[in-house]
């Protein structure tokens, strides 16, 4: 408003001047004349200012808006402001759009599933890392590509062109993973959206399950057949007294046989349902050694040579029960597989790194190479004949395995057929601490222990 009423003052007083200047030059008669052709001057005037402010703002317009629109005043410079107010608001509404999607689509990477999206052609629209990967497919160069020519498992497609997406379907895709199940959802009418999940570790772990109980069932049957043998023998047969006896002794065996192997189930039960063990309740190792040498002892009744070195004061962190529970076992072996008159040696060895470790080391029949790396598998055995005789369950390994694990260390094996085996509990550094060396000037720091 006040722009238009400026241009008719400037008009006015266009005329005004054109009047006056005409009275002055050529007398009173032509002053109405002047006053035309002032006013015409004086519109024109405002007309090509206008235009010029007009052509400014549409230069501007037409440019890239990178700087400030013209700040004119009057209507053109207000045009400018509020043009140059809204493309400032669109730009960052797209900002935030744009942030938006990229915030989605990084959810959508994070996502421990494959997504894939299809448009209403079966054409891929996108697809996540972890889907490319399922799929063995390319998200740059394989888009837009219809799915069906690039996943090619006839499961996959069938199940696609059914449509019927209420159920999963699960297939072995020959680029991808093992096993993958795959799960479609229409959305926004035609689209969809397509997750996948690669089961080959459940399906491992499943089939790990089953074999375990498979294997325990298996372990508990036999002991319980011989059992009910020998039942049905006392019942039915008129045994003498000593016979008896030796059928009754065989009947314990069994018993405790099943004993030990519920022992050590629990004992696996254990270890896989607790926390791992603090780094801050120390274990003696010579004490260690003094509780699993007493136990072996029993169990060889002379028939070895067994010798158990000083640690010297050595300490390892953990928890006492499971490192007994992992060097008897160890023991427990060598003298179980080690004919008699041969030689059990156990030892404690600091490396300078500072990782500690237990060698148990025996002159017994040795372990051929193949069968190292199973070893520590549950129930796996080398000789299952021995094992079983010599009340070997065929988890003790496992069981060590596992508790070097919790501390985390690791059990190395080195073994040669004839040469006897060397099992090592081997504990890193954070675990160890010896008893600190006598100072020059006297034994006061000897008691006193530091970690190396
Ligand atoms: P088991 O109860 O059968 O002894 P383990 O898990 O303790 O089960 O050991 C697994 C297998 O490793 C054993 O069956 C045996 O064949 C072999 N083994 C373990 N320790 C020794 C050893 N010191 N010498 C020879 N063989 C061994």
């Amino acid at each position: 408003m006040s722009g238009l009423l400026q241009r008719l003052g400037v008009g006015l007083l266009a005329m005004l001047a054109g009047g006056l200047a005409a009275m002055l030059l050529r007398g009173e008669g032509k002053a109405l004349l002047g006053a035309l052709i002032g006013g015409v001057l004086g519109f024109g005037a405002v007309v090509a200012f206008d235009a010029m402010r007009g052509a400014r703002l549409l230069r501007w317009l037409r440019g890239a808006q990178d700087t400030p629109a013209p700040r004119d005043a009057g209507s053109w410079g207000e045009i400018g402001y509020r043009i140059e107010r809204s493309l400032r608001g669109l730009a960052r509404t797209a900002e935030a759009e744009r942030l938006r999607l990229a915030q989605f689509v990084a959810a959508m990477e994070a996502s421990p599933n494959g997504v894939l999206l299809l448009d209403a052609g079966d054409q891929i629209e996108w697809c996540n890392s972890r889907a490319a990967d399922h799929f063995g497919l390319d998200p740059q160069r394989d888009r837009r590509q219809r799915v069906t020519n690039l996943i090619r498992s006839p499961a996959f497609v069938a199940y696609l062109q059914a449509g019927q997406f209420d159920e999963p379907v699960t297939f072995h895709p020959p680029r991808g993973p093992g096993t993958l199940q795959v799960t479609i959802r229409r959305y926004d009418g035609d689209l969809k959206l397509v997750l996948s999940q690669d089961l080959t570790e459940r399906e491992r772990a499943e089939a790990m399950r089953r074999d375990f109980v498979a294997n325990v069932s298996h372990e508990i049957r036999t002991p319980l057949t011989v059992l009910s043998g020998f039942l049905e023998t006392l019942r039915n047969l008129p045994l003498d007294q000593a016979e008896q006896k030796r059928v009754i002794t065989l009947m314990t065996q069994q018993a405790e046989r099943m004993g030990h192997l519920v022992t050590d189930l629990l004992v696996l039960a254990r270890l896989e349902g607790s926390p791992r063990p603090g780094a801050d309740r120390w274990v003696g190792v010579d004490a260690l050694f003094a509780h699993v040498e007493a136990e072996a002892r029993a169990l060889s009744a002379g028939r070895h040579v067994i010798t158990f070195a000083s640690a010297a004061g050595a300490e390892i962190a953990g928890a006492e029960t499971e490192l007994q529970s992992a060097l008897g076992n160890l023991v427990s072996n060598a003298i179980r597989y080690t004919p008699d008159g041969g030689r059990i040696d156990v030892a404690w060895h600091c490396a300078d790194s500072g990782r500690g470790e237990i060698a148990v080391v025996d002159s017994g029949p040795g372990i051929a190479r193949v069968h190292l790396s199973r070893l520590t598998e549950r129930f796996y055995r080398v000789d299952g004949g021995r094992s079983r005789e010599s009340g070997g369950t065929g988890l003790g390994l496992a069981i060590v395995k596992h508790v070097m694990q919790r501390h985390g260390g690791e059990l190395d094996i080195d073994s040669e057929p004839g040469k006897g085996s060397t099992f090592r509990l081997v504990l890193p550094s954070l675990r160890v601490r010896l008893p600190a060396r006598p100072s020059l000037e006297g034994a006061a720091s000897a008691t006193r222990l530091t970690t190396p």
